[in-house]
């Protein structure tokens, strides 16, 4: 029997990249018999339009969604993402690789990282690049998906995607409205709480018809309609740790086939992306207005572009932090509404894409229990405290000291959990995946390294292994990785023969 007091409505607001993607999930997994979805959006007010690079963890998503990756890349302008250049993170004219998929692997209980760290320390081993074959790969301009099973250095690739965010949120409103998700066009004027007990009993538009629902989802931007301008949830600043508060973005033109990474450059007071797609490159500057007034932005952007600007540069603002409670009362926020990190690693899409599958673990009736509500807030916090300390890791571990910026990124205290992190390395070399963490081993492996952190021990489970059968092994595996290499295609060989999109009409 169903239970009587099922949802049998939800109304998400807000028809941005998180508008759509919850829609598209809750559609697909609640179905359209039981309870109607219903998605309010503004054209007027328009989406953010940026957001162009995503972590392995998508292709999770478009499995739930039953998305073919062929027509998903074709349609979105697509290309594939093995990891992120850093390029003058560590000082002007270094340059490191932070992929995707691992380094090596492990024998048994003996960890990777310890054994190299243990051949470094007596001079032997290669650099940790050469233990990747997503690095390998990148550098080498080439790409293919994993090879399912396979004892070899193809069956740990892992990839992610560039898109276009526009093409993106449109693809979402097909699959979306296909499973019987209603749009609505309209501007929320209003907020309209419950008296008794301050739940939200519907949003007024302003063309005077309201929207009751059972269940609201804040999807809409930074202003946080419901959960902050209505139900009063405040907003835990991070700026002190992440000084950054503007960006200002540009397309430009493609100089050669795209690459199958994202670069990411430092600057003296911010850093530049570059993403490039298959019929235009997005580039953006990262940049704190403390440091750097919008015009000096703008001008680093442009300075520093492989290609010809195809329009004007947009400016954004933000503020870097989380709501104090993700979800309160019937509602609850994803997306920007949510909070922001800067898209340093490209994790904005995966917290909404977190949020939805944590919100499907705990779908609630309309009783809204407390302890449901309790745990996802606490799961949530949890995910964004890891990814803020991974972002805190890359501006504080750096030798740069040629401006206040980043003499400021350099000195400040950071976080106790990532202060241990980086204590536990230096004297070890250890790196770990703690409780629900959303990077990996290698991910912490790769920047702390790549930063220039020494370790200045090794795991001493390394020594269990003689030193000689170490190096035997690790030696084995870089040379099976470079010849891997020559199974996979090039990048643009890749798409052209699975996914290649239209040209667009300009
Ligand atoms: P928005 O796109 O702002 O959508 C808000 C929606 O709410 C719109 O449809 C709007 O019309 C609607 N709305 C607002 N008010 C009303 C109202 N009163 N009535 C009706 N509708 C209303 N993420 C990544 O994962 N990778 C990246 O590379 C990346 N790069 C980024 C770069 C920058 C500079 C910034 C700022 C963000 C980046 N992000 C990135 C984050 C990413 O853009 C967002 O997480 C994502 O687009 C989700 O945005 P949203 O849907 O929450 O908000």
């Amino acid at each position: 029997m169903t239970d009587p007091q099922a949802l049998r409505s939800i109304a998400i607001i807000g028809g941005g990249t998180a508008g759509w993607m919850t829609a598209a999930a809750l559609a697909r997994v609640l179905g359209k018999d039981a309870i109607t979805i219903t998605l309010v959006e503004s054209e007027e007010i328009g989406t953010i339009g940026v957001g162009e690079a995503t972590i392995p963890p998508i292709l999770g998503f478009n499995a739930l969604l039953g998305i073919d990756e062929n027509d998903f890349v074709r349609a979105t302008q697509g290309t594939f993402k093995l990891g992120i250049e850093f390029v003058d993170w560590r000082r002007p004219g270094t340059r490191y690789f932070h992929p995707f998929g691992t380094y090596g692997m492990d024998f048994g209980a003996v960890p990777f990282e310890g054994l190299w760290h243990r051949l470094r320390q007596d001079g032997g081993g290669e650099p940790l690049e050469a233990y990747s074959i997503c690095a390998a790969a990148a550098h080498a301009d080439r790409f293919t998906r994993p090879v399912p099973g396979g004892n070899t250095p193809l069956s740990h690739i892992g990839y992610a995607y560039h898109f276009d965010a526009g093409l993106y949120a449109r693809f979402l409103r097909g699959h979306a409205e296909a499973m019987g998700v209603v749009r609505r066009e309209g501007r929320v004027t209003d907020v309209v709480l419950r008296p008794e007990d301050g739940f939200i009993a519907a949003v007024a538009l302003a063309d005077g018809s309201r929207i009751e629902a059972d269940l609201f989802v804040d999807c809409s931007g930074f202003r946080g309609l419901l959960i902050a301008e209505a139900l009063g949830e405040g907003f835990e600043d991070w700026g002190h740790w992440l000084p950054n508060d503007r960006a200002v973005a540009v397309p430009s033109a493609n100089q050669g086939p795209p690459t199958p990474y994202t670069r990411s450059t430092a600057k003296p007071a911010g850093w530049q992306w570059r993403i490039p797609l298959q019929h235009r490159t997005g580039n953006g500057h990262v940049y704190a207005s403390a440091h750097l007034s919008d015009d000096e932005a703008a001008a680093t952007l442009l300075a520093g572009l492989d290609g010809e600007a195809l329009a004007e540069p947009r400016f954004l603002r933000f503020r870097t932090g989380r709501r104090s409670a993700f979800w309160s009362r019937n509602c609850v926020a994803l997306g920007l509404a949510s909070g922001f990190m800067e898209p340093l690693e490209s994790t904005s899409i995966h917290l909404v894409q977190a949020g939805i599958a944590r919100l499907l673990e705990m779908m609630p009736t309309r009783r809204f229990a407390a302890a449901d509500i309790r745990r996802y807030n606490r799961l949530m916090i949890a995910e964004y405290e890891s990814i803020r300390d991974f972002i805190i890791l890359h501006f504080h571990l750096t030798e740069r000291d040629d401006t206040p910026y980043w003499d400021h990124l350099r000195t400040m205290a950071v976080p106790e959990t990532l202060a241990e992190r980086m204590a536990i390395y230096r004297a070890t070399g250890r790196v770990f995946r703690e409780a629900d963490d959303l990077f990996s081993k290698t991910s912490w492996l790769a920047v702390m390294h790549g930063q220039g952190l020494q370790a200045e021990g090794h795991d001493p489970l390394a020594d269990a292994m003689p030193r000689d059968m170490a190096a035997a092994r690790l030696a084995r595996i870089a040379t099976v990785t470079r010849s891997a290499l020559g199974h996979m295609p090039r990048h643009e060989e890749f798409i052209a023969r699975h996914c290649r999109a239209a040209v667009p009409r300009r």
